[in-house]
């Protein structure tokens, strides 16, 4: 490597900030690393289902990044990025002028789409946001007042079921602590073929286990439905029933973000997704890489009637963070041989929360085929969801992004 070379990364919670701090770790002094975010602090994602019951507050989720980015000698700009020239190598900020770069990678993560249907954005609540998740502990401080139905659940074309069915069981579990279950009938409704279908064709047991869930904990269920409108006090399904609700929690689907709409050169797909290839370069530029949720991934499945996409979890978009890090690494000193790691063939680590009790989820890949795969569920507690979570704020506070 002749010349020190400028790897810019824009988007730095899970996966940006891991590509930035492993390509930082590997090539120390030969590379200059800058990272842009619009936001002073990393989310932890997975316990923002806690914040709306008290269980977390929000200080407790967010973990300030400049700290961890100056340890390691890696720039940080708290900006909006606009769009990227990639001809030029240069990305445009909204703040802080243009910043050029030998090698781009964008992680920026999803726009959540909360126009899927009428009233959603009025309606439903949205528990994917620190402000989101504020928003709903002060409804239900309210609804305690007045209870009535509620329903969960996710939209048509969504794809994080998973904080959805966790944010359902930690809703049950904290309606009985307050002693108004029986004045509540809890409504679950999902685009999903089956229950525990999750986006990746289920896992061993998932739907016999989340039945069995549903029944024990007398939660009524819907498959295969699709949101057609959200009133104030109904959601309306687009196979015509209505069901009344008080308070409404919906997922919904996500695309890719505004700068990645702001920059058509990028050749993103039409959900304006990253389309990159199985070593996460872009297809149409081979010196920008995408990582984390910005990349497209098809769903490996036929959906039914109702349309839904795939999980783009925490551990997938971490290990895509790493993968680029030793991309990048190889094409800066001169090598070809490129890693190649499909999302689907990244092995499924997650654990389910329930309502302090959980289901450990394990397998060799996410998509099928695979050869191994599990769920162990443990109805004590969330001792692992718990361990999870303290693991993964000290590993984002130290910036130790070479972990697993
Ligand atoms: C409620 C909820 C619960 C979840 N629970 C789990 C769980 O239990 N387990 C699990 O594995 N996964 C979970 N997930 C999924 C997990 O959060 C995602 O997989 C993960 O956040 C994706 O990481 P990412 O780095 O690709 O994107 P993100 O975490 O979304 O990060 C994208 C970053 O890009 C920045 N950005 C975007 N656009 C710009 C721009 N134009 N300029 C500058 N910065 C920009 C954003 O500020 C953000 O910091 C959950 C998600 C939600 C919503």
């Amino acid at each position: 490597m002749e010349s020190k070379k400028r790897v810019l990364v824009v988007g730095a919670n899970f996966a940006g900030s891991t590509a930035a701090l492993e390509i930082k770790r590997m090539l120390k002094d030969r590379v200059d690393v800058t990272v842009i975010d619009r936001s002073e602090n990393s989310l932890y994602f997975p316990s923002l289902i806690w914040v709306p019951i008290g269980r977390r507050e929000a200080s407790q989720v967010l973990v300030p990044r400049r700290p961890v980015f100056e340890k390691y000698g890696i720039t940080f700009v708290v900006d909006e990025a606009t769009s990227v020239d990639p001809d030029a190598r240069e990305v445009a900020t909204e703040h802080h002028g243009t910043f050029p770069y030998d090698e781009l990678v964008i992680a920026t993560g999803p726009r959540v789409d909360r126009d899927v249907a009428p009233g959603v954005r009025e309606h439903a609540c949205y528990v994917g946001s620190v402000e989101g998740a504020l928003d709903i502990r002060a409804k239900l401080e309210e609804f305690k007042k007045n209870p009535g139905p509620i329903v969960i659940g996710a939209t048509q074309r969504a794809g994080c079921m998973g904080a959805a069915y966790e944010f359902l069981f930690n809703v049950e579990k904290w309606l009985r602590e307050e002693k108004i279950r029986k004045k509540v009938d809890l409504y679950w409704i999902t685009p999903e073929n089956y229950l525990g279908h999750f986006g990746i064709d289920g896992m061993p047991l998932a739907e016999p286990y989340l039945k069995a869930f549903m029944n024990a904990f007398h939660i009524h269920y819907r498959t295969q439905v699709g949101v057609k409108e959200v009133t104030a006090d109904a959601v309306v399904l687009d196979t015509g029933e209505t069901i009344p609700s008080r308070f409404t929690m919906l997922m919904v689907p996500f695309t890719g973000v505004p700068f990645i709409k702001n920059s058509p050169k990028l050749g993103a797909k039409e959900n304006l997704f990253l389309d990159v290839r199985p070593d996460y370069r872009l297809k149409a530029y081979p010196d920008v890489w995408g990582a984390g949720l910005a990349v497209d991934v098809p769903p490996p499945f036929t959906p039914g009637r109702v349309p839904f996409g795939v999980p783009k979890t925490g551990y997938p978009s971490d290990a895509t963070g790493k993968v680029v890090a030793k991309n990048v690494v190889r094409t800066l000193t001169g090598r070809t041989d490129l890693i190649e790691r499909p999302w689907g063939k990244i092995p499924a680590v997650c654990i389910l929360d329930a309502g302090r009790k959980e289901v450990i989820i394990f397998g060799n890949r996410l998509f099928k085929p695979r050869w191994f795969a599990v769920m162990i569920p443990n109805v004590c507690n969330d001792f692992g969801k718990l361990l999870l979570e303290k693991y993964f704020l000290w590993k984002m506070r130290h910036g130790y992004s070479f972990l697993p």
